[in-house]
C-alpha cells in the first residue's frame, strides 16, 4: 500500500521501554524492575488524586464535559489568565501537534534546538515542513536569532528547560529573543514555549521562571505549554494545556477532536493542581536526590549537564558507550534512556526515589 510520502521521512517515536516488556524479555520479577526512562514522578501522584479517580469511576459510561470548564477555570485561577486563554490537550504533546497543524504548511520552516524534544520534529514532518536546528545541541539563543532572521520560520520551539539534555535558558534571554521575533516577524512567527519542566526549573532557580500570564500579556504570538505528566505525576492520565491569547487558542480549538480528554483525567488534573504539598515534596526530594548523581559523576570524572528538570544526562566518553551501558542496566531491570538515537553518546536518567537511585548508582559503580 502507498502511504502519505511524508511518512518515509519519519522515525517512529521511541518511548521509554515499558516495565512489562523488560519483565518478559529478561524473565525478571515485576517488583525488581525500575523505570527511570520517561521522567515520570517516582512518588506517584497526590493521594487525593487517587481518591478522586475512585470516586469518579462510575462516570466512565458518559462522555466527558467537552467544555472542560472545571479544569480550564482552575488553570485560569492558578495562572491568573482569562478563560479563553487556555486549551486542554491529551498531554501537551497534543497541543504541539495542534500548533503545527494550525500554523505550518509543506513550505514552512520550523526552528528548534540541535537536540530537543523529539515530537517537535515528528509533528513537523507529518506536515512535510522543513526542520531547522541550531548547530549547538543545547539552546543557544544567539543561534536561534540568526537562524530566525535567515529562514523566517513559521514556528520556533523553545524547550525551557530542555528535554533530553536538562539545560535551561534564563527567562530574561527568552523575553529578549521573543521581542525580536515578534517585531521582526510582525507577530507572524508562532513561538512555542514548552514548559513541561518549568516547575522544576523555577524551584531551583527563580531566574528561569517563566510566568505564562506575563508572557502572553507581553506577546501576542506566543503559546506556553504545561503538562500534568511530570511534577503532578499524571503521565498515565494524559493531560496537558496551552496558554495563549484568544486568537491562538481559538485557532487550535478548531482543530481539536471532541472529547479528547477523559472524564477521569479531567477530574484527576483538577485535584492534582490543588495539592501543593505533594508538589513541594516532589521538588525538594528531586533535587536532593539529583545531588547524588552529580556527586557520583564528579567522583568518576563523568561529564553531566547541570539539570533544571527531574532527570540528569551523563555525557559519556570512550571507552564508555551509552548503548552498552543501557543494555547492561536493562538486564538488571533498570530502564534508563539511551540518547544514541539523538546522535550523542549519553544517557538520561530520571531521578527516582532514594532506593531506586541507590540501585542505579550501585549498578553504575560496577560499570564505570
Ligand atoms: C513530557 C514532555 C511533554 C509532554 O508530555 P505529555 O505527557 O504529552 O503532556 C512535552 N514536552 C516535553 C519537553 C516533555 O518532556
Amino acid at each position: 500500500m502507498r502511504f502519505n510520502e511524508e511518512l518515509a521521512h519519519i522515525a517512529t517515536y521511541q518511548a521509554g521501554k515499558p516495565i512489562e516488556e523488560v519483565v518478559r524479555t529478561f524473565g525478571l520479577d515485576e517488583k525488581e524492575v525500575i523505570k527511570l526512562a520517561s521522567n515520570e514522578n517516582p512518588y506517584g501522584t497526590s493521594p487525593s488524586v487517587v481518591e478522586c479517580i475512585k470516586a469518579n469511576a462510575h462516570k466512565a459510561a458518559l462522555y466527558p464535559d467537552d467544555s472542560m470548564c472545571a479544569l480550564i477555570s482552575r488553570l485560569q485561577r492558578h495562572y491568573g489568565i482569562g478563560y479563553g486563554q487556555c486549551i486542554i490537550g491529551a498531554g501537551s504533546d497534543q497541543i504541539i501537534e495542534l500548533c503545527l497543524h494550525a500554523k505550518a504548511t509543506k513550505s514552512s520552516k520550523i526552528l528548534m534546538a540541535g537536540i530537543t524534544f523529539a515530537m517537535y520534529e515528528i509533528y513537523a514532518k507529518h506536515i512535510g515542513a522543513q526542520v531547522i536546528k541550531t548547530p549547538s545541541k543545547e539552546h543557544n539563543l544567539t543561534e536561534f536569532y540568526e537562524l530566525f532572521r535567515q529562514h523566517k520560520p513559521d514556528i520556533v520551539f523553545l524547550c525551557v528547560p530542555n528535554n533530553p539534555l536538562g539545560e535551561c535558558v534564563g527567562a530574561k534571554e527568552v523575553y529578549e529573543l521573543l521581542a525580536h521575533i515578534e517585531q521582526e516577524s510582525c507577530g507572524e512567527t508562532l513561538v512555542v514555549i514548552d514548559g513541561a519542566y518549568q516547575e522544576f526549573a523555577s524551584y531551583k532557580d527563580s531566574s528561569k521562571h517563566i510566568d505564562p500570564r506575563d508572557l502572553i500579556q507581553h506577546f501576542a504570538n506566543v503559546i506556553y505549554l504545561g503538562t500534568f505528566s511530570k511534577v503532578y505525576g499524571l503521565g498515565g492520565m494524559r493531560v496537558g494545556y496551552g496558554i495563549a491569547r484568544e486568537e491562538i487558542v481559538q485557532a487550535l480549538f478548531k482543530l481539536r477532536a471532541p472529547f479528547n480528554i477523559t472524564t477521569l483525567s479531567l477530574a484527576a488534573a483538577c485535584v492534582a493542581l490543588e495539592d501543593i504539598e505533594f508538589m513541594q515534596h516532589t521538588l525538594k526530594e528531586n533535587f536532593a536526590q539529583m545531588r547524588r548523581y552529580e556527586e557520583f559523576a564528579e567522583s568518576k570524572g563523568i561529564e553531566y549537564i547541570p539539570s533544571y528538570t527531574n532527570f540528569i544526562t551523563f555525557v559519556l566518553e570512550n571507552p564508555y558507550n551509552s548503548s552498552v551501558i543501557c543494555d547492561t542496566l536493562l538486564r538488571q531491570g533498570i530502564i534508563v534512556r539511551n540518547l544514541a538515537s539523538y546522535g550523542i553518546n549519553a544517557i538520561r536518567i530520571t531521578i527516582g526515589t532514594q532506593e531506586q537511585n541507590s540501585r542505579v548508582l550501585l549498578a553504575l559503580q560496577e560499570l564505570v
